[in-house]
């Protein structure tokens, strides 16, 4: 998902509307606005694409100069009206609403607890549960009903609260997903990724810390760090594929990180005597660009997106996902005929995109084909915001590389080390980023059995 936050602008609502656009590569489901005149809030949540459901007269309603918004994909909770964001309440104190990146792994315990004490839910998003805690709090301010309900709960949060003249933003200790604090001149801005603040031409000023909890209202902004410390477990596939290549991620930029893997990828898994280098675009484009800088082999341009669908794997059902691929890349003949080819993408999940593309790249009169993926084999479930799949799902959770290699019918297949991908990040030490869709380390405590289990 993708969150964006404003407060001190006239024009909040349609800064949100911007921002979220730059951010529509992080959910496709479904977005929403929430904004407030200093007295009420006013929201607007639909299915569907951000430039589609925000039309002027419905942009004119969300009045006041402070505006939370959101961008969903469903990593828990269904792909529904009902879960999409940001929740909008009334409570003792009033009005609030939040904007959440990231999934919570107590949620299921969490909630039957409150449905047992008389709770009711109105959407599976565990979103909701955070909201039932700061209701429930008997604590005297708003930032601390937020501390002691984010107390409770564990796993993955960048959050944006808004109430009627407070802005709120917290980040989870490990540091999961992203979130950067901007400034329009007398506004702070709130985002998942700096472009969003590019688009709106707010500056830059910093990163929101791990466990830091920034509250933004007249008398300006406060920091704290109400959580108890712990090591650092930003999201190492922020890095891999998730975030826009042009945004600065855990102050690195994700277009030299994403080349770096590329030419780690080359030193680690060189494709000796191929004639060229192409990428499955987009996510796959940078790495390629590196991989051919260290290969010394050509980089061309073999496949073509198409710029009217969307991310394939976003799409939550299956049969609209496999129809996908070919509506989304097409090979192109003059650039693949007769030649020897290393194909570069970031990631296998399932294997069938990977398939599709090896094939539709032969059939298009490529000799040889050579994948290589700028990341380690995903073996793991992701609980912390990403929507990969069970274990089971997973190509890499039950089969070796050359088992791979043959489902996808390459020539061969060449994966990233664990260890070139923390090089890669800078982290050559890995401690601080979260590797558990590959290594299965899960940072908030042994999720491995679970994830191993079938109903996972
Ligand atoms: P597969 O070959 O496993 O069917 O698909 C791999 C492709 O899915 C890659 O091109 C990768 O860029 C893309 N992809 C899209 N969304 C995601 C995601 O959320 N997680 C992962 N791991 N890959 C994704
Ligand atoms: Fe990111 Fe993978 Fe960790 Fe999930 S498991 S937070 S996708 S590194
Ligand atoms: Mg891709």
């Amino acid at each position: 998902c993708g969150i964006f936050g404003i407060i001190g602008h006239p024009e909040a609502s349609n800064l949100a509307y911007l921002g979220l656009h730059a951010l529509q590569h992080r959910g496709q489901e479904s977005a929403g606005i929430v904004s407030s005149n200093g007295d009420a809030l006013r929201f607007h949540r639909e299915m569907g694409l951000v430039a589609d459901i925000f039309t002027a007269p419905t942009l004119e309603k969300l009045v006041g100069s402070a505006a939370i918004g959101h961008v969903r994909y469903s990593t828990a909770g269904g792909s529904q009206l009902k879960n999409a964001q940001p929740l909008c309440v009334e409570y003792a104190d009033g009005q609030m609403s939040v904007a959440h990146n990231g999934n919570l792994v107590n949620a299921q315990e969490l909630r039957q607890q409150l449905v047992a004490e008389g709770a009711i839910f109105q959407s599976d998003a565990d979103t909701e549960i955070i909201i039932h805690l700061i209701a429930r709090s008997r604590q005297p301010t708003f930032e601390k009903k937020v501390t002691e309900a984010l107390s409770k709960v564990k796993g993955a949060f960048s959050l944006l609260f808004l109430t009627h003249n407070q802005l709120v933003a917290v980040r989870d200790p490990y540091g999961f997903r992203p979130l950067v604090l901007g400034r329009l001149r007398n506004s702070y801005v709130l985002a998942s990724e700096t472009t969003a603040l590019d688009l709106i031409e707010a500056e830059f000023i910093r990163e929101i810390e791990a466990g830091e909890m920034v509250v933004i209202d007249e008398q300006g902004l406060r920091t704290s760090q109400p959580f108890a410390p712990t090591r650092l477990g930003r999201c190492i596939f922020e890095q891999v594929y998730f975030a826009k290549p042009d945004s600065v991620l855990f102050g690195m930029s994700v277009y030299e990180a994403r080349k770096e893997l590329g030419r780690q990828l080359a030193r680690e898994q060189p494709a000796a005597g191929a004639d060229l280098v192409i990428a499955v675009p987009d996510s796959g484009v940078p790495a390629a660009i590196g991989f051919s800088q260290v290969s010394g082999i050509p980089y061309d341009v073999g496949l073509i997106r198409s710029h009217y669908v969307g991310r394939t794997f976003i799409e939550p059902q299956q049969s609209i996902r496999h129809f996908g691929v070919k509506l989304k890349l097409s090979a192109v003949r003059q650039v693949l005929k007769g030649k020897r080819v290393v194909v570069v993408d970031d990631s296998i999940v399932r294997g069938t995109t990977s398939r599709k593309i090896v094939k539709m790249l032969k059939a298009a009169g490529a000799l040889e084909v050579h994948l290589r993926i700028s990341s380690p084999p995903t073996a793991w479930p992701c609980y912390y915001g990403i929507d990969t799949p069970s274990r089971q799902e997973l190509i890499a959770s039950s089969h070796t590389t050359e088992e791979i290699a043959r489902y996808v019918t390459a020539d061969s297949l060449g994966y990233l080390s664990q260890e070139g991908l923390g090089a890669a990040v800078g982290d050559r030490e890995r401690n601080t980023f979260c590797t558990a869709c590959f290594s299965g380390k899960y940072l908030t405590g042994d999720l491995t059995a679970q994830a191993a289990s079938p109903q996972h």
